[in-house]
């Protein structure tokens, strides 16, 4: 896997684990507070269960109470010894714990929103007769042994809680019922209007905590491939210019290499002849010297000038007189050795250094060169121009620097132009 496609596939393997821990961490708060209402309302509905509980137990351990009769209170035709009479003869009515309870349940669901009912499936009293609901939650607690059994129903919160026999009740359950036996259950039914308001609040919150989780999510993901993306190319793009240049500069450095090499050449080059010019000559022909000599190989020099040129040149005209030039060139160049070095030194003069010539060999072809000129004429329209060329040779002895050499050659060529030119002196 490349670099790019790797660190994608880690940021995106990073930011999905932190995603799905911020989401299972919302979650798990949602159900600690949904818990934690249910709790509350639980707490609540259980406290009021206790403290009716409570007062019933009161009533139970003075097995009942007596109340003085009055005219919304009839004797309670389900229980034994419901009556009772005052020394002054006045009447008593007998409340038992079931009874009392039933009362105060009545009393509160008359109140207000929290709703009490004293129930039981064989209930004596038809009025505590259980509906499927309180049957159900009966049965359960009877089977579980739990403390209570809840539901929710529409906006209200029931708790059931089981009630035990105790001994006043033993007077009137008399189908075999025991001390501890779940005789019935007392039903607390509280409103559930702001726990259900509070479950959805945090519904709502933990739905829009998901959405901005996983929408930032996805656009810090986003963010960050586009940004890998876009480093990637970039990085690329530079590579890409980096090689366009190195091609580039690799182009350029050939062309300036050949530019050199013809720089180079014209610089050593007669533009006329295209033969080597003085400077060339001057260069190589001293490195041919300095070798000679060390090795003690003879070594001479030939001073060519062509013989009454400014004649031609004032006859013919300069252009005939280049014509020429080049032509003489090029007998002299055809004819030497690839060894020697021949080189246009002046305007019509010619040098030519040669390595491991003598004296006797520079004179052969010195005056070799100056026949072949001689007899080759140029041939001007009709006309036939013929030029002769004078040469002055020397050969190089232990005194000579390169320079003393060519001076002598030099001077050997002043002789045969002085006697009578169209020859070859040697000094
Ligand atoms: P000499 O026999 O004594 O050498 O006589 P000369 O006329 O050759 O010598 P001089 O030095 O008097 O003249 C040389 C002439 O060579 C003068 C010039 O016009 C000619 N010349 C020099 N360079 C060139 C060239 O490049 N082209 C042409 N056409 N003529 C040239
Ligand atoms: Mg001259
Ligand atoms: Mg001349």
């Amino acid at each position: 896997m490349k670099k790019k496609e790797f660190l994608i596939v880690f940021v995106a393997f990073t930011i999905f684990i932190f995603t799905i821990s911020i989401l299972s961490h919302i979650k798990t708060s949602k159900e600690y507070y949904v818990n934690l209402n249910k709790n509350i309302l639980f707490q609540e509905a259980k406290s009021l269960f206790t403290n009716m509980l409570n007062t019933r137990s009161w009533a139970s351990s003075h097995n009942g109470i007596y109340i003085k009769a009055h005219d919304n209170i009839k004797p309670n035709k389900y229980l034994e010894d419901n009556i009772a009479y005052t020394n002054k003869n006045e009447l008593l009515i007998k409340i038992n714990p079931a009874w009392m309870t039933r009362q105060i349940s009545e009393i509160t669901n008359q109140r207000g929103n929290y709703f009490f009912k004293i129930t039981n499936a064989n209930a004596i009293n038809p009025n505590n007769e259980a509906d499927e609901f309180e049957k159900k939650a009966l049965k359960s607690l009877e089977k579980t042994n739990k403390k209570f059994y809840t539901q929710f129903t529409a906006n209200r919160y029931d708790l059931l809680g089981a009630l035990k026999a105790e001994n006043s009740c033993l007077k009137c359950h008399t189908k075999g019922e025991k001390l501890g036996d779940v005789l019935g259950g007392l039903r607390v039914s509280i409103p559930a209007d702001n726990y259900i308001k509070s479950i959805q609040a945090i519904e709502q919150k933990a739905s829009n905590l998901y959405i901005i989780t996983i929408v930032t999510s996805i656009i810090f993901l986003s963010l960050i491939i586009y940004t890998i993306i876009s480093l990637s190319n970039k990085e690329k793009r530079i590579l890409l210019l980096n090689k366009t240049l190195e091609r580039k500069v690799k182009k350029r450095t050939k062309e300036l290499r050949k530019t050199n090499k013809k720089l180079t050449k014209i610089s050593i080059t007669d533009f006329l002849t295209k033969i080597p010019n003085r400077r060339f000559f001057f260069e190589m022909g001293e490195k041919v010297f300095f070798l000679a000599k060390r090795e003690k190989i003879p070594f001479s020099i030939i001073c060519i000038d062509i013989d009454f040129f400014k004649g031609v040149n004032d006859s013919y005209g300069h252009h005939i007189g280049d014509m020429i030039l080049k032509q003489i060139a090029n007998i002299l160049k055809n004819n030497i050795r690839n060894s020697d070095i021949l080189a246009r030194t002046g305007g019509e003069e010619f040098y030519i250094a040669l390595n491991n010539t003598d004296l006797k060999g520079a004179i052969n072809l010195a005056n070799n060169l100056r026949l072949l000129v001689e007899k080759s004429a140029y041939k001007n329209n009709e006309d036939y121009i013929y030029i002769t060329i004078s040469a002055g040779v020397a050969t190089c002895n232990s005194e000579d620097s390169f320079f003393s050499l060519i001076n002598r050659a030099d001077k050997a060529l002043y002789k045969a132009k002085n006697s009578g030119r169209n020859r070859v002196i040697s000094s």
